[in-house]
């Protein structure tokens, strides 16, 4: 048996024209599950009997187990979600007035182990599958019965550390006959893989690329982002002006504010040297404190004269208001507060 949320709309169509059945019908059968939401296939009433018995005999379409949920005053709706191996995973819906925006997290752990991520406490143990996480769309979905108009692929996870399965659920969100969710309203962000920075160009030209900077130079940003190692700020910015040439679109840049860390005038200094002339847009975010580690969220006046340095200087900048604080909303941390209680045999839900 295979799983449906597995299959991308090009991978069904080809499935079921081996079988002897038509292309169309493989619109028809996304039609039915994510935007009629008819999870029976003896009930999709258009389809012909031969083909509703092929699929009944070898497709499933299982979801997944909501393990708790919470909801903050600003409504930021966070899930953690059971997988079939018992792994837990966390989802957040978030309000704006933009829209509705669904976070979805592409690993369970993750291997690059940012000094300040509690996604990073846990070590990656596997890949999320496709259906994963388009599942963790539909989880959302069911539970609060609001479509997402937005995906950002922010949760647990360095998606671009699980590229093919990630480019797969883009094309299934994207997909008219799926939740037909446009590509500018995606975002997918990255500690800064280079390679795939360029494989992501080349791909998905209309998805929006955001990058975790959170440094202006190597020595401090290699101490924070390990990764940045492997891809120094040179190799990374070259990576991203390839992306840029192929794209021609802007890269956002998310900059946590750390109190004493990456705060000061010195480092907006540096910052608009590294983005000085390239399409650049800077989101500056509130550093969300997480219990095993000691670095604390900048003064807001701090972080007001970083965003003016950077305004005055030409660079495009936002502060966020970082959204579900209440329900620790910041990577990871739904996640490894699960865990943590369920090591000291604390229920949840
Ligand atoms: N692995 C990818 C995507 C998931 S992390 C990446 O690193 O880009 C999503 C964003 O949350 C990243 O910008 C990450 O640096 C940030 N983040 C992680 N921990 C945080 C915290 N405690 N407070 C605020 N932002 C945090
Ligand atoms: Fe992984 Fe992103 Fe957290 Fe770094 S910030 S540990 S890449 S999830």
């Amino acid at each position: 048996m295979k799983n449906f949320y597995d299959f991308t709309l090009e991978t069904l169509t080809h499935t079921l024209e081996a079988e002897g059945f038509k292309a169309f019908n493989a619109k028809q059968v996304f039609q039915w599950v994510y935007q009629k939401n008819i999870r029976d296939f003896e009930a999709m009433s258009n389809l012909s009997k031969p083909l509703r018995a092929w699929l009944i005999e070898h497709i499933t379409l299982p979801q997944l187990t909501l393990h708790s949920h919470f909801v903050a005053p600003d409504e930021t709706t966070k899930c953690a979600f059971v997988l079939s191996d018992r792994e837990v995973i966390e989802t957040v819906l978030m309000h704006h007035n933009y829209g509705k925006s669904i976070c979805v997290t592409t690993q369970v752990g993750c291997n690059m182990g940012c000094a300040f991520c509690a996604s990073g406490l846990h070590k990656k143990t596997r890949n999320l599958s496709q259906a994963e996480m388009i599942l963790q769309v539909q989880g959302v979905i069911d539970l609060t019965g609001i479509k997402p108009t937005h995906i950002v692929v922010m949760g647990i996870g360095e998606p671009f550390d699980n590229f093919d399965h990630v480019m797969d659920f883009i094309d299934t969100v994207n997909s008219p006959y799926a939740y037909a969710i446009g590509k500018r309203h995606i975002t997918v962000s990255t500690s800064g893989l280079a390679p795939q920075i360029e494989a992501f160009g080349l791909r998905q030209t209309q998805v929006n690329l955001a990058i975790s900077l959170h440094a202006p130079n190597d020595a401090l940003r290699s101490k924070l982002m390990p990764i940045n190692k492997k891809y120094p700020l040179k190799t990374l910015m070259k990576s991203v002006d390839h992306y840029h040439t192929l794209t021609n679109r802007r890269v956002t840049y998310e900059y946590i504010m750390i109190k004493d860390v990456n705060d000061s005038l010195k480092e907006a200094n540096e910052l608009i040297t590294l983005l000085k002339g390239k399409n650049a847009y800077v989101n500056l975010i509130p550093y969300n404190p997480v219990s095993e580690f000691s670095f604390e969220c900048s003064e807001p006046a701090q972080i007001k004269r970083f965003y003016d340095a950077l305004m005055k200087a030409g660079i495009n900048a936002t502060t966020r208001k970082e959204k579900g604080e209440q329900v620790n909303a910041a990577c990871g941390q739904l996640r490894h507060q699960t865990l943590k209680e369920e090591t000291h045999g604390l229920k949840n839900t």
